[in-house]
């Protein structure tokens, strides 16, 4: 082996600071959506648009009319660990919004050319700032925020090599929209790709998101669960074996309107379906579970899709009892009880 020289120890750019997380964060132009989504929503946006072209890889832009920033905190916002949302680590540890790193802009604007566009409800006209001059323009716009986001990885040629297809990036920019959409039926999406409308679900009831995210084959065959116990709930729809799927694409768990991807309550809800489905079948489920913030960090990995339950347990019994009680009253009330 060659024998190394020492050099002498040197704090890294900002730059490469933020290119070095965004390789953490910003794995795929889905990662880009699922970050510039998180932000509208937790903006208080009631209609979100989707802008992307060629899977997102040549453009995403996201527009929200949620409470927009003044022109003044603009650079900040594209500053590494600047964020509105937490101030403290009691705060921390009670988060309530879905973002609080104050981290991906920075690094998404660390390998992309991005630009903001916002105005607040006091504001006379919208401003613009340019991340890679950090000039700041007035600009036209309404009450809200868009951000768009030009030419991912532009300038880091090894990363943009490793994306697949424009319509596999596509693909896993939509999911990222169901999962916001599915968690939020209240706010409306639509979502364009290279000039065409894709979808366009309108604000409603849960029920109604559903259906439309997930289509028929979902929405006629769940049952409907609600359980409550203090200041713990789960409810949300579990699909019926016959909504059951070879592949575990429908599985959709929220904790506090997050959506997760969690061993542990995966597990709860197969075990509750053990009995009534066969083991190559995947159960469908649209699952909300709601704890008091402070027995459950988010703070696990910077992508938050991972969480970690204080009494996780008793989590685990509540999210199976409920799943399985619902599938059995399903299997009492109905005449071909071997149907399940
Ligand atoms: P975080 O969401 O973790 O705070 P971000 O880098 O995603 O960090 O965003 C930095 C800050 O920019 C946010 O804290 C918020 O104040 C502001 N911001 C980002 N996107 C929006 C938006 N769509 N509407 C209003 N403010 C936004
Ligand atoms: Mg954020």
């Amino acid at each position: 082996a060659p024998k190394r020289e020492r050099r002498s120890i040197a704090a890294l750019p900002d730059q490469l600071v933020s290119q070095i997380a965004a390789g953490e964060v910003v794995e795929r132009p889905a990662s880009v959506v699922k970050e510039l989504l998180e932000n509208a929503l937790d903006a208080g946006a009631t209609t979100v648009r989707i802008t992307l072209d060629e899977g997102g890889v040549k453009r995403i832009s996201i527009a929200d009319d949620g409470y927009g920033m003044p022109a003044g905190e603009l650079p900040l916002a594209l500053l590494r660990h600047a964020t509105s949302k937490i101030r403290t680590l009691a705060e921390l540890e009670a988060v309530t919004t879905l973002g609080f790193r104050g981290e991906a802009l920075a690094s998404i604007a660390s390998v992309s050319q991005l630009s903001i566009t916002s105005r607040t409800a006091d504001a006379a006209h919208a401003a613009r700032i340019d991340a890679e001059h950090g000039e700041i323009a007035p600009a036209a716009g309404g009450v809200g925020t868009t951000i768009e986001i030009r030419e991912l990885y532009f300038n880091t040629p090894a990363r943009r090599k490793f994306l697949k297809t424009d319509q596999t990036e596509l693909g896993h920019c939509l999911e990222m929209v169901r999962r916001a959409a599915l968690a939020r039926p209240d706010v409306s999406f639509s979502v364009m790709h290279n000039g065409r409308a894709l979808e366009h679900w309108n604000a409603g009831t849960p029920a109604q998101r559903v259906a439309k995210v997930l289509g028929e084959g979902f929405s006629l065959a769940h049952l409907p669960l609600d359980e409550r116990a203090g200041p713990v709930a789960v409810y949300g729809f579990a699909g019926l074996p016959t909504a059951s799927r070879g592949r575990a694409d429908q599985q959709y768990f929220f904790v506090n309107g997050r959506f997760v991807r969690d061993k542990l309550l995966t597990h709860a809800v197969r075990s509750a379906y053990e009995d009534v489905l066969h083991g190559d079948r995947y159960p469908s489920y649209v699952l909300f579970l709601e704890v008091p913030p402070e027995s459950v960090d988010v703070n696990v990995h910077p992508s938050k899709i991972e969480v970690r339950f204080r009494e996780s347990r008793s989590v685990h019994q509540f999210v199976f009892h409920a799943v399985q009680r619902a599938l059995a009253r399903h299997a009492g009330a109905s005449p071909d009880t071997t149907s399940l």
